[in-house]
């Protein structure tokens, strides 16, 4: 199907930057049907008090089954019997933890052959050596929070309050030179804003009469060349900094107020996370990458991580790569550690 209206087409191209896609990108066409067959059969559940108690019930499921959980522990490298079997992990303290069956990583393909299976010193085979050597990680990403005092009143309509999840955006080709301009390196002039409204669906996430706004900007630079607006100083060394994180997000917030009624007066805080900030959280999104590398044809869907790569297996026996990097991609779906689950049983 091809939409004609300018309308139809503002409203589906921001989804593609939902799967790391710009519009522009040959698998984009594929992953927004997909999301749309996703959204029209399960819908958007939200968690009620927030996505964290989606981790509380794993936390119990698991506790429940007689597991043990360590936060704030850095795995430095899987052990191997002499048999060549994963036999466990290493923390960077040094502490030793054994595993009966084998050991499962979520990781991206570079920590997990580089640095987890580093210290082997074992030579990887030569497609997993060709896979690593191609492969890419996408664009950043920056998230913006605010409290309000009170729900956006936007100048649209009240309807607008009303929606979980819109994008703040021109039509489809301002979401094309957005992405376009991060993926060659710019900080978008106009970049396409997602603006998640949680409260809308559960008040329970702000104080009485309160609200939040929880900001996504999928068109962000891991590394910064210049600004596409001209009217930012950014870095030589094309890193971000607090500085240009606040600027950046000044730019965002200007787009906000012109769209709901006196916004800045409406602010109680804001608490903006750069592409650098996201990869400080968690190593896993390698220069800001939400999803654990591009997720291009090419090293997507069962060609995740690499086109050798097999049901989460790796060429080390009781190892098992599962996580956004794999098949079938990122997302809090959690699709490879249940596909894994299932063959393990
Ligand atoms: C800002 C943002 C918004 C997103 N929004 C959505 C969304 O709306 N919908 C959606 O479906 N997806 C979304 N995603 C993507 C989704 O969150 C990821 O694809 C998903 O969390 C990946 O799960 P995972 O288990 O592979 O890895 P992770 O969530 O990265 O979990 C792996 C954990 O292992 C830890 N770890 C890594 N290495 C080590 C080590 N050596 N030692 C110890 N611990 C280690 C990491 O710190 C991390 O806590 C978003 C991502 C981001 C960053």
């Amino acid at each position: 199907t091809t939409y004609v209206s300018d309308e139809a087409k503002a409203l589906w191209a921001p989804w593609v930057l939902h799967c790391g896609l710009s519009p522009e990108a040959s698998y984009s066409a594929e992953m927004l049907k997909v999301i749309g067959f996703a959204i029209e059969l399960a819908g958007c559940p939200i968690v009620k008090g927030g996505a964290v108690n989606l981790t509380r019930a794993f936390e119990r499921l698991i506790r429940d089954h007689g597991g043990d959980i360590r936060t704030g522990c850095d795995v430095a490298g899987i052990t191997l019997g002499t048999n060549g079997k994963a036999t466990g992990v290493r923390l960077s303290d040094g502490t030793e933890i054994g595993a009966r069956r084998g050991v499962i990583a979520s990781v991206t393909p570079d920590q997990l052959y580089r640095r987890l299976l580093g210290e082997t010193k074992k030579p990887l085979p030569a497609d997993v050596e060709k896979g690593l050597k191609s492969y890419r990680y996408g664009k950043g990403d920056m998230q913006i929070h605010y409290a309000l005092k009170a729900p956006p009143t936007w100048k649209a309509g009240d309807e607008l309050g009303k929606v979980a999840l819109l994008h703040l955006t021109d039509g489809l080709d301002a979401v094309s030179r957005s992405s376009n301009e991060a993926e060659r390196g710019l900080l978008p002039a106009e970049p396409t804003v997602c603006v998640g409204q949680p409260t809308a669906l559960d008040p329970s996430r702000a104080p009485d009469g309160g609200a939040i706004l929880w900001l996504q900007l999928p068109d962000t630079p891991r590394h910064i060349k210049g600004d596409a607006a001209g009217l930012l100083d950014c870095p030589q060394d094309g890193r971000w900094t607090e500085a240009l994180r606040e600027a950046f997000a000044d730019r965002v917030e200007a787009m906000l107020s012109a769209h709901i009624e006196d916004f800045k007066d409406n602010v109680v805080a804001r608490s903006v996370s750069s592409p650098a900030d996201l990869e400080t959280m968690n190593m896993n999104l390698v220069g800001g990458d939400p999803y654990g590398g591009f997720c291009g044809l090419d090293q997507f869907f069962i060609w995740r991580p690499f086109k050798s790569a097999v049901n989460h297996r790796t060429h080390v026996p009781g190892l098992y790569h599962i996580g956004a990097s794999t098949h079938p991609g990122p997302g809090l779906g959690g699709g490879s550690g249940f596909l894994l689950a299932s063959s393990l049983k």
